[in-house]
């Protein structure tokens, strides 16, 4: 077993199944122990960063991404932009709409969160469907930057989001 298993099993053991949440049928990831784990945490993110070269900036998906976005900040000396859900940014925003499992949502960003050409990281905490990291790299390409790829702690791979992303996912634990 390699590094990056033992890591996902100590991730997996911390993982949490919240049955009916926040819906009925909805299995939910609870990712919090891993957050009152500081060891874990920081290998955590320790895997995220090594995964890329040359990011200029991390965007971090509401609200877990925003986490594991400031933790990568200090890690790899890269700024943090957020992408939030509509009506939560204060400045200048750009927003788009994307598909959830029941109805639609919409995405937005700062206009200044990424800058023209710069290469980024999206990263959140769970890939399920794919459609709001979908949404977030489509936001960073109408401001002009090239996304590198998608990072995440857990993909529920039964889901082929990552089928639907035109970037390189990487995740650590497949469920
Ligand atoms: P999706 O757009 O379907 O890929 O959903 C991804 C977003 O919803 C992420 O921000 C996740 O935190 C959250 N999410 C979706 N499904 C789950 C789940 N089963 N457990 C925990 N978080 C989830």
């Amino acid at each position: 077993m390699d590094a990056d298993d033992l890591l996902a099993r100590r991730v997996m053991a911390k993982l949490r199944d919240v049955p009916d949440f926040p819906r009925p049928g909805i299995l939910f990831k609870d990712i919090t122990p891993v957050l009152t784990d500081p060891q874990l945490f920081g290998d955590v993110i320790d895997w995220m960063a090594e995964g890329w070269r040359g990011i200029d900036r991390v965007v971090g998906i509401e609200s877990r991404g925003f986490l594991f976005g400031a933790a990568l900040m200090g890690r790899m000396g890269v700024g943090l932009g957020l992408a939030r859900k509509k009506g939560k940014l204060p400045f200048a925003t750009i927003g788009v709409e994307y598909d959830l499992e029941y109805g639609k949502a919409e995405l937005e960003m700062h206009v200044d969160a990424v800058e023209r050409g710069q290469r980024v990281l999206v990263v959140d905490d769970l890939l399920a469907t794919g459609g709001t990291a979908g949404a977030a790299v489509r936001l960073c390409r109408q401001l002009g930057a090239e996304v590198v790829g998608v990072g995440v702690l857990v993909e529920l791979s039964f889901l082929d989001g990552r089928d639907r992303l035109d970037v390189p996912v990487r995740s650590l634990v497949s469920i």
